[in-house]
């Protein structure tokens, strides 16, 4: 039987998902959560060690700034170098981002064939958006995630719950929870911000903005795409009160008054909880 990797480098029209059902099955992984990294990497004939790359890789090129680098993959030597100071999901990350460079039709072809300078921005774009799907898709295994966070009541404990189980961050967690929830239900991500607000005593505590906003088909299609603006300030705000437990099993319930353009003020229930560097916020229709 042909290699699985032959068949997807003769195959330009293949999808990434077909790409990804292919070497979960080749390698033995499909069904096994969370994804066994080692096995993909054992099919197909690839190490994956990790360096300082400041100090130690030589194949890295002078160009690049060293520093931003997180993973690199040396295709002749089969070689996937992670960054040494990546924490443990990123380092899972980076390496299936890398096997994405390995195994995805036109990639090798790309970075390797024509320097990597020669592409356009938008090529390498297209690219390493490729390589990041291909890489989400092997952790969450296609439908196999949304399957199971559906079979759930609605909750950020399912969020927690499937990123210990799947082995994967609790942001990646709670987007691909959000994007693919057949209930209406969106996710408001909430950054630090340097700020000092006029007049306001912090007390030691980071600002916050929205970050981004995510919402699942049937959110958009009914309420709105994201939040533009609300004001987060200390003892008002329920960002700060999920902020302060430091904890992502413990969870801040609470009402939030959103007003939709066009179509006035509506009451919505939220759920927060936070990783110590983010707050994140589960939003959906008032039960
Ligand atoms: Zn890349």
């Amino acid at each position: 039987m042909p290699r699985v990797e032959k068949i997807i480098a003769e195959n330009l029209n293949l999808t990434i998902e077909d790409v990804v059902e292919g070497l979960l099955q080749a390698s033995g992984t499909k069904g096994k959560i969370p994804t066994d990294v080692g096995e993909i990497l054992g099919y197909l004939n690839l190490k994956q060690l990790s360096f300082d790359f400041m100090k130690e890789l030589d194949f890295v090129p002078e160009i690049t700034e060293k520093r931003d680098i997180r993973a690199v993959l040396s295709y002749h030597d089969r070689i996937i170098a992670t960054h040494r100071l990546l924490h443990k999901n990123q380092t899972i990350f980076s390496t299936l981002h890398e096997i994405g460079h390995f195994v995805l039709p036109e990639h090798v072809e790309k970075f390797y064939l024509c320097s990597a300078e020669d592409l356009s921005f938008f090529t390498k774009l297209r690219l390493e958006g490729e390589a990041n799907k291909l890489a989400a898709n092997l952790i969450f295994q296609i439908d196999h995630f949304a399957i199971e966070a559906n079979s759930f009541p609605l909750g950020c404990n399912v969020v927690t719950d499937l990123a210990i189980k799947y082995g994967t961050s609790f942001e990646a967690t709670a987007r691909r929870y959000v994007e693919q929830h057949s209930q209406p239900c969106a996710l408001v991500v909430y950054d630090k911000v340097e700020k000092h607000v006029e007049g306001l005593e912090f007390d030691e505590l980071p600002g916050f903005r929205v970050q981004y906003t995510i919402t699942s088909k049937s959110f958009s299609e009914n309420f709105f795409t994201k939040v533009l603006e609300e004001e987060i300030v200390p003892g008002k705000s329920s960002v700060y009160e999920a902020y302060r437990k430091l904890d992502v099993t413990q969870t801040v319930e609470n009402k939030m008054s959103i007003t939709i353009v066009g179509k006035g003020e509506s009451i919505f229930d939220s759920q927060l909880f936070t990783n110590g560097y983010k707050v994140f916020r589960l939003i959906y229709p008032e039960k």
